[in-house]
């Protein structure tokens, strides 16, 4: 990690840009600006930025391109690919200053938002409307919206609602020259043209910075059942997942920890899961209260009937958060064993769950590795998770080979690299061999287009 301040003129300009309040540059201000959620990636900035404004945003893009300045545009830092980890000497564009909810409209059931707001004041907006924001990424308390929107993020429930994309209903962006443009607008049907919003989700900051974001809201569901299964066979639970999807049911949440996941969970947040389980299951149906009690009585059935030793229904409001707060805390939970946790994202279409599980476990052991899987199990999207030290430079190597045989035996099952955490830095050598030469080639004349000059997140997602 090195690096050398961009030279004084740039941080003047800036400076009025934005205001001097509104610049980092000392050393100890960018160290915590060096590095996102991913593991092992780190490079300092030149320097940070807050603009508040769309017209602050363009100016800051506009100077970058024309002085061909790297720009790193930032939400909360929270990515799990390296998409906002800076580029030597860069600017980070970080939008967390930029957060006003601007409109809540419950005549179109619309929201319009700035695109540093986090995440869960969408979802209290909304519900304070008696409307509901479905996208819930387990960072849902810190990340931001626009961070979501620039990674498509997938969440808890995204079996039975959809993710990010499926709730974009406009976007404002600024362009890497600083042209500032509208797509999208409060209607339900909207054919004029390419639906050019849809380039942008998922773009992971490589095409423009989203400056504002209208985002499509439904009613709440009027009521929720949380239940807890719990398998003494990994792959029952794969099993049981597959079973529940053949037998027309949808779940809100399905929702899977392993065993390594499970004593790590119960260590850290104290559940009462219990030790002795290879997997549990958590899941969740909600809607109108009579499908609402089918579902949950068909679900622990099927779960029965699939090997569960024993399944729990939630009995309040508060033990249903407490089951659910277990997937939620796994990602930190695990986080605090080794030094280094590395966390993937393969997934694989859902009738190839079982296969899936299974390989990972075989890996584990070939390479004697320590590999905490949990995950989003009825959307096929499986988070194994490396726990391991970066300074132990053999063992690293044994977790390269393993990703990599992971990786190909998803895409082998017709799953892909990256379920809903992008591409970034972190699955760059693998994106070719997932979607092939072709469709990397259509990336890069798109980004050519929208960013002659690759000022934005250079050499992310393919080289520069
Ligand atoms: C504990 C934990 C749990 C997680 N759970 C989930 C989960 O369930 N589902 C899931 O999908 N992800 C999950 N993630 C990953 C991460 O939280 C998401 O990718 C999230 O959307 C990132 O938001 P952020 O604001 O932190 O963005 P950042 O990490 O700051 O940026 C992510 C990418 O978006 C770009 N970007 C950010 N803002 C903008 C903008 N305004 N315009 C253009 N580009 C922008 C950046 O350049 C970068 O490429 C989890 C991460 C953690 C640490």
């Amino acid at each position: 990690m090195s690096g050398t301040m961009p030279s004084k003129a740039v941080l003047d300009t800036l400076s009025l840009i934005v205001g001097p309040n509104e610049v980092l540059t000392k050393k100890e201000d960018l160290l915590t600006y060096a590095f996102d959620g991913t593991a092992v990636l780190n490079t300092l900035p030149g320097c940070v930025v807050f603009p508040r404004t769309t017209a602050q945003v363009a100016a800051i893009l506009k100077y970058a391109n024309e002085q061909k300045i790297p720009v790193i545009t930032r939400g909360s830092g929270t990515g799990l690919s390296g998409g906002s980890v800076p580029d030597l000497d860069c600017i980070v564009l970080c939008t967390v200053r930029f957060n006003q909810i601007l409109e809540v409209d419950a005549k179109n059931l619309t929201l319009m938002a700035e695109p540093g707001v986090i995440t869960l004041k969408i979802a209290e907006s909304a519900e304070a409307v008696g409307l509901f924001y479905p996208p819930d990424p387990g960072s849902m308390r810190i990340s931001t919206i626009g961070g979501n929107i620039a990674e498509n993020s997938g969440g808890l429930r995204g079996l039975k609602y959809g993710v990010t994309r499926d709730y974009v209903m406009g976007l404002e962006i600024v362009t890497a020259t600083g042209d500032i443009i509208w797509m999208g607008n409060k209607c339900v049907k909207d054919v004029a043209g390419y639906s050019l919003k849809d380039v942008f989700i998922g773009s992971e900051g490589t095409l423009a910075v989203i400056t504002k974001v209208l985002l499509k809201l439904i009613p709440k569901p009027k009521t929720k059942k949380t239940l807890l299964a719990v398998f003494d066979r990994m792959d029952a639970a794969a099993e049981t997942v597959s079973a529940i999807i053949e037998n027309k049911i949808i779940p809100c949440t399905l929702e899977f920890l392993d065993k390594i996941t499970i004593k790590c969970v119960e260590d850290y947040a104290k559940i009462g899961l219990p030790l002795d389980a290879e997997a549990v299951l958590l899941m969740e149906t909600d809607g109108h209260p009579a499908v609402v009690e089918e579902e949950a009585k068909q679900m622990e059935q099927i779960a029965r009937q699939h090997g569960a030793r024993a399944v729990s229904v939630a009995q309040s409001n508060e033990e249903a958060l407490k089951l659910a707060s277990a997937r939620r805390t796994a990602f930190s939970a695990l986080a605090r064993v080794n030094p280094t946790t590395i966390l993937e994202d393969a997934t694989v279409p859902r009738s190839e769950l079982a296969k899936m599980v299974n390989f990972i476990q075989d890996v584990g052991v070939r390479y004697k590795l320590k590999i905490g899987t949990f995950g989003h199990m009825g959307d096929g999207n499986l988070h194994p998770t490396f726990l391991t030290d970066e300074k132990n430079h053999e063992e690293m190597e044994r977790v390269e080979k393993a990703m990599v045989e992971i990786f190909e035996f998803a895409v082998k099952l017709g799953g892909t690299i990256t379920g809903e955490h992008g591409v970034g830095l972190a699955k760059k050598p693998y994106l070719e061999n997932a979607i092939g030469k072709l469709n990397v080639e259509v990336m890069r004349q798109l980004k050519k287009a929208f960013d002659p000059n690759h000022i934005l997140n250079p050499g992310k997602i393919f080289d520069k």
